[in-house]
């Protein structure tokens, strides 16, 4: 049995309908912003239950607009986590601003318990990220945030359908960006992303800022980016809003299954945190094994694609040097690059396969106990 982590092949197997929706945008010829972009931004907002969704290029240019939008630029500091994907702490330097880190948490979010330590005068903002599809703690750091007067930007890139006590990522901090890339779980044909926010100011200079300034063809009123969501995509994209909802429930099915079927491993493996208040959707299924690297090598051997995000942590990657970070500076982001790993969990995923990866982990675990 071959169980993939890529699920495209699968499902787009039947894109007639796609073609279809694209078949009728090629005769309109509405190809830049348009109706297929603002339905789906309003269809998005309403899923966050946030007034304001703006449609950008990517996730990456989502949060670098969100963070210039709000003034945040050389000379300042956003703190945030290095157990990241490299675009949260790309977007914070491409601002012009430094990124400060702090480590994880036993959650792979950010430890809120260590982010006043590094707060300075020229600290603006905070940009936790949900990482996996964890929610951060959001109550706890826009607690934080009112305290010393900083802004919130979420890092919402994974964590599309996430929410704690029923309120949606992405409507806690002053704007959050999500990707609509082909490996996140909403996922288009190319690149896309989307900014939320509740504040009419922000929406209103965000349209502008993503625009080239543009309030109408004549009429600029600022120099801007060109970061528009791609019409074409806006059309898929609205498509598969379809199947958020299913998207979700699947990638939380699988990861329940893999929670209980893990669950007497307990003293060689560590499984995801839950708590009862918070929904996860599990983009990324991660847990933490001794032997990481050979459990890696047995699974791919069996045919399952298993994968490390990531094994070089942010902060000991050479972009990073001028930061000034060593090794030691952030243990559990450290631990986790030698000990995590992802299995499958897509929703795309037959019982079958679930089963199969499961057998495998288990004899693999099993093995290392008795042994
Ligand atoms: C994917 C991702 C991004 C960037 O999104 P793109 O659409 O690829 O630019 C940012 N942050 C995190 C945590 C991500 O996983």
């Amino acid at each position: 049995m071959r169980v993939p982590f890529s699920y495209l092949d699968r499902q787009f197997a039947d894109i007639d309908g796609y073609l279809d929706d694209i078949r009728k945008l090629v005769r309109s010829g509405d190809f830049t912003l348009g109706a297929s972009v603002r339905e789906f931004e309003a269809r998005f907002a309403k899923l966050c239950g946030l007034p304001y969704a703006i449609g950008v290029s990517s996730g990456t240019d989502a949060l670098i607009l969100s963070l210039k939008i709000l003034g945040i630029g050389p000379g300042d500091e956003v703190i945030t986590t290095p157990n990241t994907f490299v675009a949260t702490v790309g977007a914070i330097a491409m601002s012009g601003a430094r990124p400060v880190f702090v480590d994880s948490n036993d959650e792979y979010t950010i430890d809120v318990s260590l982010i006043e330590e590094v707060i300075t005068s020229k600290t603006k903002a905070i940009l936790p990220v949900h990482w996996t599809g964890t929610p951060a703690d959001m109550p706890a750091i826009m607690e934080i945030a009112q305290r010393h007067n900083l802004f919130v930007v979420e890092d919402a890139a994974q964590a599309i359908g996430a929410s704690i006590d029923g309120k949606h990522v992405g409507s806690w901090g002053e704007t959050a960006g999500f990707s609509l890339h082909p490996l996140k779980n909403l996922n288009i044909w190319g690149d896309g992303g989307v900014i939320v926010t509740r504040s009419t100011e922000l929406y209103e200079k965000l349209k502008l800022f993503r625009n080239h300034g543009m309030a109408s063809r004549d009429e600029i009123v600022m120099f801007a980016h060109n970061c528009r969501l791609d019409s074409l995509q806006a059309v898929v994209a609205n498509r598969l809003m379809d199947q958020v909802h299913f998207i979700t429930k699947q990638r939380i099915a699988n990861a329940q299954r893999y929670d209980e079927a893990f669950a007497d491993l307990g003293e060689y493996m560590t499984i995801p945190v839950r708590r009862s208040n918070v929904k996860q959707v599990y983009h990324l299924y991660v847990i933490q094994v001794k032997e990481r690297d050979a459990l890696l090598s047995y699974l791919i051997e069996k045919g399952i694609r298993a994968k490390i995000h990531y094994p070089i942590p942010l902060h000991l990657q050479k972009a990073a040097d001028y930061l000034g970070y060593k090794p030691g500076d952030f243990p559990r982001c450290e631990e986790y690059s030698r000990t995590a790993i992802t299995l499958p969990a897509h929703q795309h995923l037959t019982s079958e396969e679930v089963d199969y990866v499961i057998e495998h982990v288990r004899k693999f675990c099993l093995d290392k106990i008795w042994s």
